[in-house]
């Protein structure tokens, strides 16, 4: 991949691309892109960028009268477009018009600028997503007449409620049957390959997930934060489209279909010295999990923050559905070693895990942006690591299965409910955000995530009529 202007100048011209396509994500974490000819490409525009965004059309960008913004490309994110002949993408970072610097709602920015925080404080981290997703053969909506309850109906080639498929996944059971029984194995095949081949992946494994129809997973090796988030953005944009070849329809919504698991993106995350040379979560003198008094303090600062990061890292009305008991999801604000239920994770597989030494944190879901996700949960590791916030004991038992009551002695509180909660609660815990998300951002966030859970909050539930229409 090219990482200078002149590499970029040279990618284009050795494989005869003729269109770039310009992408960059909006505020709540969708990728956007406007094609340009590959002629407009010379070592100028490649430094002051192309202005042919109008910011006004983005969410959570810019108002009408100023509107007018500028793309600058990154060379290290061009690579070709594998299912569109002569032409490339590059991922953009984003600038105000008529040279007024860098567009502080961006959110590569902010991820960029919690990169420089940590650099400041002496630190490097790395993250490690587990992206899930459905693959569906159809979607359909069925909004105005509803004939099921949940208001569409998904074909699924795996589903038992499905005519279309030879084999049906048992309910609950899909992480285990193995071809012909799991039915996407080709396609996910297709997908690693392609982010193998054209865009610079190292792939650690892919698997049906534990739902019955269509459920998926990739695990991507782990990276810094901002080239993580570019590489989530990238994944869901080449699964979308190697599936989309298919007739399949990719989804990263968190609960799409009731009753069965949901779409997590459980992310690991690891501090280390800012040379790279030690991993600060290890020490192998410490009888639980090996994790250490630094690690310990991580984990205090994701839990102390968990109820508000639930506002970035799970931002939609649907998330709060996954977030409930008995679908491996977490609900709790705990931590343990092999504990599902709980919000941070340490996984132990083996003694020595000097460099995979790491926590898992369970409530991300891919809906959420993950420029702005990784950054917050960086802020949080931080916070707990400056005020040295020990997490206290962890809770190896099944909390799902816990009394309130016990939960209430041990102090285990829950994850909010619904998106307005987590709102509520980033609103009244930002500070630790402070240093790098700036309130420009912040504002903007919070009044598309309230929007968006007022709007959906308008619509009476299909299923609503099903239990009141004879009230
Ligand atoms: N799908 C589950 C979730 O929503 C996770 C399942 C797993 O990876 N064990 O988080
Ligand atoms: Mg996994
Ligand atoms: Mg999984
Ligand atoms: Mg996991």
């Amino acid at each position: 991949m090219p990482s200078t202007a002149e590499d970029v100048l040279k990618f284009l011209k050795e494989n005869n691309i003729k269109w770039v396509d310009l992408q960059f994500t909006d505020v709540p974490g969708r990728l956007h892109h406007i094609t340009i000819p590959a002629s407009d490409f010379d070592l100028e525009s490649l430094k002051t960028g192309f202005g042919k965004l109008d910011g006004s059309s983005i969410r959570g960008f810019t108002s009408i009268y100023e509107s007018d913004m500028v793309l600058l490309p990154v060379p290290e994110t061009m690579t070709l477009v594998p299912w569109s002949p002569g032409v490339a993408r590059v991922l953009c970072k984003v600038f105000w018009g008529g040279g007024k610097g860098r567009f502080e709602r961006d959110p590569r920015f902010i991820a960029e600028e919690a990169e420089k925080y940590q650099a400041e404080q002496g630190y490097t981290s790395y993250y490690g997503p587990e992206l899930e997703f459905f693959m569906f053969d159809k979607v359909k909506l069925d909004v105005s007449t509803p004939q099921s309850g949940t208001g569409y109906k998904i074909h699924a080639r795996e589903a038992p409620w499905s005519d279309s498929g030879t084999f049906v996944i048992r309910f609950k059971e899909g992480y285990y049957p193995a071809p012909p029984v799991d039915q996407l194995m080709d396609v996910r095949v297709e997908i690693v390959d392609t982010l193998v081949k054209y865009f610079g992946y190292t792939i650690e494994a892919t698997h049906h997930e534990v739902a019955t129809a269509g459920q998926g997973e990739i695990d991507f090796r782990f990276s810094t934060l901002v080239d993580t988030a570019d590489k989530v953005q990238t994944l869901k944009y080449v699964a979308k489209n190697v599936a989309a070849k298919h007739g399949l329809v990719v989804t990263f919504m968190p609960k799409p279909i009731y009753g069965d698991n949901g779409t997590g993106m459980h992310t690991h995350l690891s501090l280390w010295t800012k040379d790279g040379k030690k991993n600060l979560m290890y020490d192998p003198n410490e009888e639980y999990a090996e994790i250490s008094q630094f690690g310990r303090y991580v984990i205090g600062g994701l839990l102390t923050h968990a109820r508000a990061l639930s506002a970035i890292v799970s931002p939609t009305v649907n998330s709060y559905r996954r977030l409930i008991p008995g679908f491996e999801a977490p609900v709790y604000i705990a931590w343990s070693k092999g504990n599902r239920s709980a919000v941070v994770r340490v996984p132990a597989y083996y003694k020595g895990m000097e460099k995979a030494k790491r926590i898992e944190y369970r409530p991300p879901d891919p809906s959420t942006n993950p420029y702005l996700a990784f950054a917050a949960l960086l802020m949080a590791a931080l916070d707990g690591v400056n005020k040295k916030i020990d997490p206290g004991d962890p809770v190896d038992e099944n909390i799902y299965h816990l009394t309130p009551e016990k939960r209430r002695q041990l102090g285990i509180k829950e994850l909010p409910r619904s998106l307005n909660e987590a709102l509520d609660e980033l609103e009244s815990d930002k500070e630790f955000l402070k240093p790098v998300f700036n309130s420009s951002l912040l504002d903007s966030y919070i009044d598309l995530k309230r929007d968006e859970a007022r709007s959906l909050q308008g619509y009476p539930h299909p299923m609503e009529l099903y239990y009141y229409l004879d009230s």
